[in-house]
């Protein structure tokens, strides 16, 4: 196995240390994403914040078990986006030292405390969105052509806590700050992320299509249709597409994108 560059791995000791100071110098533990971290006896203790006060919880010891606890939410759908605050309840990972209790976050929040101590040190470095665009090839180059506007509605249905729980720090350009709440979590987010990027990419075919007589696009009726035919099934709670099934009408991102381009038009009395 290759060794990383002493500088990656002088990063990765020291931000792993300095993530353990900061939980041991918490009495009631820290939170960071949806992971409540505690310093205990044995090490350090890791769970689902809303399991805080649980006794009966699924016990690991190996910090890799991360991996599997971060693959699927709780309905046992893949999760693209770690950041999501999807992350299943239910388990308690304890870990003997700061060495662990990094393989366990790098699992459940890949590059987070990295980047979290970067940002502490005002070192992290920020991408906006137009630069990362120019980075983008074949089916993701277009959107190089969203508008700025795209990119405000895309990042305020993409990225506000209620999908995504990093804190956004990145921009549309170096002129052009994001106009929106940039979250109250720990885990910086310095660049646009794929997932992002995919949604974009379907921002940007929204802003090419036409709109008809009455006022709508096709894929816009295709959303509306889709919503009266889930709320009339008699289902009950409305099933939404997987988190990056950005091509499906009731996929969530997609909705909070249609609530602040469309429901304006529709009641513009409001
Ligand atoms: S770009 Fe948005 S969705 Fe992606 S990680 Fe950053 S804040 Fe989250």
């Amino acid at each position: 196995m290759s060794e990383a560059p002493p500088e990656v791995s002088s990063l990765a000791a020291a931000s792993r240390e300095a993530f353990a100071a900061w939980v041991a110098a918490s009495a009631e533990g820290r939170l960071f994403g949806q992971i409540l971290i505690r310093r205990c006896s044995s090490g350090y203790s890791l769970r689902h914040a809303e399991d805080a006060g649980e006794s009966n919880l699924e016990a690991h010891e190996d910090p890799r078990s991360a991996r599997e606890i971060a693959k699927l939410t709780e309905r046992g759908e893949y999760r693209p986006l770690k950041s999501s605050p999807n992350l299943r309840r239910g388990w308690e990972i304890r870990v003997s030292d700061s060495v662990e209790l990094a393989v366990a976050m790098s699992y459940l929040y890949p590059a987070g405390i990295v980047h979290w101590h970067l940002h502490r040190g005002g070192r992290l470095g920020i991408t906006n969105f137009r630069e990362n665009a120019t980075r983008q090839s074949g089916l993701y180059k277009r959107v190089q052509r969203l508008s700025d506007r795209g990119v405000q509605d895309a990042a305020r249905a993409c990225c506000e806590d209620a999908v995504c729980l990093k804190k956004t720090l990145w921009d549309v350009d170096e002129r052009t700050p994001l106009e929106m709440r940039r979250g109250d979590g720990e885990i910086p987010c310095p660049e646009p992320c794929s997932v992002f990027i995919s949604f974009a990419r379907r921002v940007r075919l929204f802003e090419r299509e036409e709109r008809d007589e009455t006022g709508l696009s096709v894929s816009e009726k295709e959303d509306l249709a889709a919503l009266i035919e889930a709320a009339a099934s008699g289902a009950g709670e409305v099933e939404f597409a997987r988190e990056a099934e950005f091509e499906k009408p009731l996929n969530e991102r997609r909705m909070r994108y249609r609530r602040l381009t469309l429901v304006p038009r529709l009641r513009p009395e409001e």
